[in-house]
């Protein structure tokens, strides 16, 4: 959009420029040597932005320096016009000031603004001094005192709408945050961060008809902490949910990245290992179980330590999620009876 308004407003001022070239108001040499001007300006600020230089910049879209040209441009067309033009420079100046409601703080715009107005008093200085012949000393303050309100008007106005455009881009933010934080809530747990029991019975459907489609491998693990309730009643419950922390993480660290790993509920995790079947399953089960063997606690104690049994079972076509979910658990129930930190598989 803003590229088209500047080009719009480029020809505006070109076919406004030839006007008054053709109404006797400008010199033909003195519209020409400007309209160079504009492509020299104009293709230097394109090759900044094209080589990347302006990346470097505080505002890399450069709105303020390219609406100080385009004030300059038109203000100092306003020296060179006769005094019966002279507005139609003017009006085409308060445009610019115009652009600044898509980038400018109200700080910015009002440096444009005094920017302009004072260039145009400028102007007015520097005719009575060279062309006072071009000019109206009363008519030319009026018509800088009626910029300078019309301006600070624009700079209101404009300040204002640049507000609302700063308010709405945090709120934007903020709620992309808060979808965000809703989205991870449903499929988080709370507590260890690793996925919660309802992303986990979603995927396992998904990964069921996957299968079912694809005949590809599929195995279920459910992992369960020994005598965790131990933990809880010697070391307190905070020591125990930092440990539930530490297992998430470290199980869900050690997996390849197309298996999920999730907290089922207490201290049992569930394992979803895709397009696996049992042999690489038990693979990946005892690399998990190995890593909490091993896990160390210092917040809790220098020789503390926790294993885990796994019960794994494989899927087979057409079963129900629950089916084989409870197939896994029969793994981990003969892991729990012939003395735990193993993993069994289910028949
Ligand atoms: P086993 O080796 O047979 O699995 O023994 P266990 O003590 O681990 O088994 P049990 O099922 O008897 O104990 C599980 C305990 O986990 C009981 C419960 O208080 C505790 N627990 C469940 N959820 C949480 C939790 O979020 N935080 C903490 N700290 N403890 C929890
Ligand atoms: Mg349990
Ligand atoms: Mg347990």
């Amino acid at each position: 959009t803003r590229s088209l308004c500047d080009w719009s407003s480029d020809v505006c001022s070109s076919d406004l420029g030839a006007v008054c070239v053709k109404l006797d108001f400008l010199s033909l040499t003195v519209l020409l040597a400007f309209s160079a001007l504009v492509y020299v300006v104009n293709g230097t600020f394109y090759t900044v932005i094209r080589s990347g230089l302006n990346l470097r910049l505080r505002d890399p879209s450069l709105t303020l320096v390219q609406m100080a040209a385009a004030v300059v441009h038109f203000v100092g067309l306003t020296f060179f016009v006769s005094s019966e033009g002279r507005a139609v420079f003017l009006f085409m100046s308060i445009v610019v000031a115009l652009y600044g409601t898509f980038r400018l703080n109200t700080r910015e715009f009002i440096l444009i603004s005094v920017v302009q107005s004072l260039s145009y008093a400028g102007v007015v200085a520097l005719l009575y001094q060279y062309r006072p012949e071009a000019m109206n000393i009363r008519q030319e303050i009026l018509l800088w005192v009626c910029l300078s309100i019309v301006l600070s008007q624009v700079v209101m106005i404009g300040g204002y709408i640049s507000h609302l455009r700063q308010k709405m881009q945090k709120q934007n933010s903020e709620l992309e945050k808060a979808v965000q934080t809703i989205h991870d809530m449903a499929i988080r747990d709370e507590l260890t961060g690793v996925y919660n029991r309802r992303f986990l019975m979603d995927t396992l459907n998904q990964e069921k008809a996957r299968s079912d489609r694809n005949g590809f491998a599929l195995s279920v693990c459910i992992l369960d902490i020994d005598f965790f309730k131990k933990v809880n009643d010697t070391y307190g419950h905070g020591a125990g949910d930092e440990v539930l922390k530490l297992v998430a993480k470290a199980g869900s660290e050690t997996l390849r990245v197309n298996d999920y790993f999730g907290r089922y509920g207490g201290e049992e995790f569930l394992m979803v290992l895709t397009q696996t079947s049992t042999e690489g399953a038990i693979d990946g089960a005892q690399r998990v179980r190995r890593i909490i063997e091993a896990l160390k606690f210092p917040d809790i104690g220098e020789d503390f330590k926790v294993t885990a049994s796994i019960g794994l079972a494989q899927y087979t076509p057409k079963e129900e999620i629950a089916a084989v979910i409870a197939r896994a658990d029969t793994g981990l129930y003969k892991a729990k009876e012939n003395g735990r930190n193993q993993v069994v598989c289910s028949e």
